[in-house]
């Protein structure tokens, strides 16, 4: 380790220039030296605490042993939370060591300490680091608007991109905490199979089928789908990563039913967002916003779309857990978003007397927010119990729900990818969601919104398409602004290019680019 230290110290020559050198590392490192010895020491060894994992059920309050594969509470069917019992030890560490310690971390060469174990203390802290499953998610960029955008808005927004996951979803950050776990069940209970199972069309299918595929040896991957529901483009990516695709008849509940009996009665991990794994590794996305802004998280604004809810619990879930250890002393504030078509959470949060609410499915219409087209969210109890506890230590503005239209966030997606961003129709949703909140007045102006893209602009192509084309069926209630259609246009035709030399070609083709443009000559 000091090897890795002591070069810059013995260049340093003269003593004039050595104290120099040792001012900038100083200066760097904000710290002395022999704590950055410390930190640097940390940041590559793997570490040694480990943490009393517990499921605890948000039904019935019961807890179980996690060297057990449940899935819901086996008791009452509630949903569960992971939780640490061992939590309070880490806070023998001060907040000030532990950002020390991630940052020190974000150098790590440490595969398994590159991705969401950064924070491995904060995530699943049972798990040993051969059973870390890394495929490169996480650590997703912060993408400031540009200053055309900005003056459009009248509000500071910047994305981040977790379309930049390696299956191009958010859903990564939980699969990897997920697929680990379910590694060191394995090798502890010596299991020579295991069935993983969800029932999805969309991006937790093609995340589950990834990491499984690359685990391998006894894991199994199957995904079950609804038969003829679902586009040739959901399909691609569990197909390509070699899972095994089964349909059956009916829609997504039919799918759950069954995946739910199969899990009840046979050795099988449901990895449908009921399991509280996932939500654990979607915590990650909380700490790197923290990390990117420095820790400092005063007059910052975090904006999720809510569909089945995991996410937006996740990231009170973490935001938490940063405040309880003294690494950030402001909570940002979260604002959940959801299309007027499929907007139960915004419904029941818009009671403002919190003993007046009253929880209720809706029946959903379509959406372009396809991903967070869900009546009846099963982590809604998970909001419950996590936006409670945001709002005792942030206050009553610390969370809210905002509700946009169809037509909104068509409308923002196509202008944040018009202006340099990779926004899928989700991310569309969070940018229509700080707009709107703009207009009921509850930003200001020194706040900054950070939007979720929660999946990348490529996956949701066809509702750009349908834009472009103006064909949207009129359920979704969306006519597009056909001055912002963009189509390719053919140059000369196939037939004309027949009939001309090499250099004909080339010039005519550029003759007419040039009087299609109006360029001027140099
Ligand atoms: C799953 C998903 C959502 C919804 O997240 P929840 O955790 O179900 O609320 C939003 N956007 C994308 C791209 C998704 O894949
Ligand atoms: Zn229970």
């Amino acid at each position: 380790m000091l090897s890795q230290v002591s070069l810059p110290l013995l260049t340093c020559t003269s003593r004039s220039f050595k104290r120099t050198c040792e001012a900038r590392l100083q200066h760097f490192i904000g710290k002395n030296l022999h704590s950055y010895l410390g930190t640097k020491m940390t940041a590559d060894l793997f570490p040694s605490y480990r943490g009393d994992m517990e499921y605890f059920c948000l039904g019935c309050g019961k807890r179980f042993p996690t060297d057990e594969l449940y899935y819901t509470c086996p008791d009452c069917g509630g949903v569960f939370l992971l939780e640490n019992l061992a939590f309070d030890e880490l806070k023998k560490t001060s907040g000030e060591e532990w950002r020390a310690i991630f940052d020190a971390r974000a150098a790590s060469k440490k595969t398994a300490l590159r991705g969401i174990f950064r924070f491995y203390e904060l995530m699943a802290p049972v798990i040993d680091e051969e059973d870390i499953v890394y495929l490169g998610e996480g650590n997703t960029p912060i993408i400031e608007s540009s200053p055309t955008l900005r003056e459009c808005t009248g509000i500071r927004t910047a994305y981040k991109n977790d379309g930049q996951n390696p299956s191009a979803s958010f859903k990564d950050r939980g699969m990897a905490c997920g697929f680990s776990y379910l590694r060191a069940l394995i090798r502890k209970h010596g299991w020579d199979q295991i069935l993983t199972v969800c029932a999805s069309t969309g991006d937790t299918s093609a995340a589950a089928a990834l990491y499984a595929s690359y685990v391998g040896d006894a894991i199994q991957s199957v995904v079950i789908l609804p038969h003829g529901k679902v586009t040739p483009a959901q399909l691609a990516q569990p197909l390509g990563s070699g899972a095994v695709v089964l349909e059956v008849p009916g829609v997504f509940d039919d799918c759950m039913k069954v995946v739910e009996h199969l899990a009840d009665n046979y050795r099988v991990a449901l990895l449908n967002s009921k399991n509280a794994w996932r939500i654990l590794g979607q915590e990650s996305y909380a700490f790197e916003c923290a990390q990117w802004f420095d820790w400092d998280l005063k007059d910052k604004c975090i904006f999720v779309p809510i569909g089945n809810a995991g996410n937006v619990t996740a990231i009170m879930a973490g935001f938490l857990k940063l405040h309880d250890l003294g690494i950030i002393t402001d909570l940002p504030r979260i604002f959940g978003v959801q299309s007027h078509h499929a907007d139960p959470v915004y419904r029941y949060y818009a009671v403002d007397n919190p003993d007046e609410r009253h929880y209720a499915p809706v029946t959903v219409t379509p959406s372009v927010a396809q991903a967070a087209m869900i009546g009846n969210p099963v982590s809604f109890p998970r909001v419950k119990y996590f936006a409670e506890k945001f709002e005792h230590i942030g206050g009553k503005d610390s969370f809210q729900i905002i509700q946009v239209t169809e037509q909104q966030i068509m409308d923002s997606m196509i202008q944040a990818n018009r202006n340099g961003h990779i926004a899928c129709t989700q991310g569309g949703e969070t940018f229509a969601g700080a707009k709107r909140a703009l207009g009921l007045g509850l930003l200001s102006e020194k706040e900054l919104c950070i939007l979720d893209s929660t999946a990348h602009q490529l996956k949701f192509v066809d509702f750009q398409n349908m834009y472009f084309d103006n064909t949207f069926p009129p359920e979704f209630e969306v006519s597009p602004d056909t001055s912002l259609a963009n189509r390719p246009e053919l140059v000369i035709s196939p037939e004309e290019k027949a009939t001309l030399s090499a250099d004909e070609y080339t010039r005519t083709t550029a003759d007419t680019i040039v009087a299609k443009l109006g360029l001027k000559k140099k």
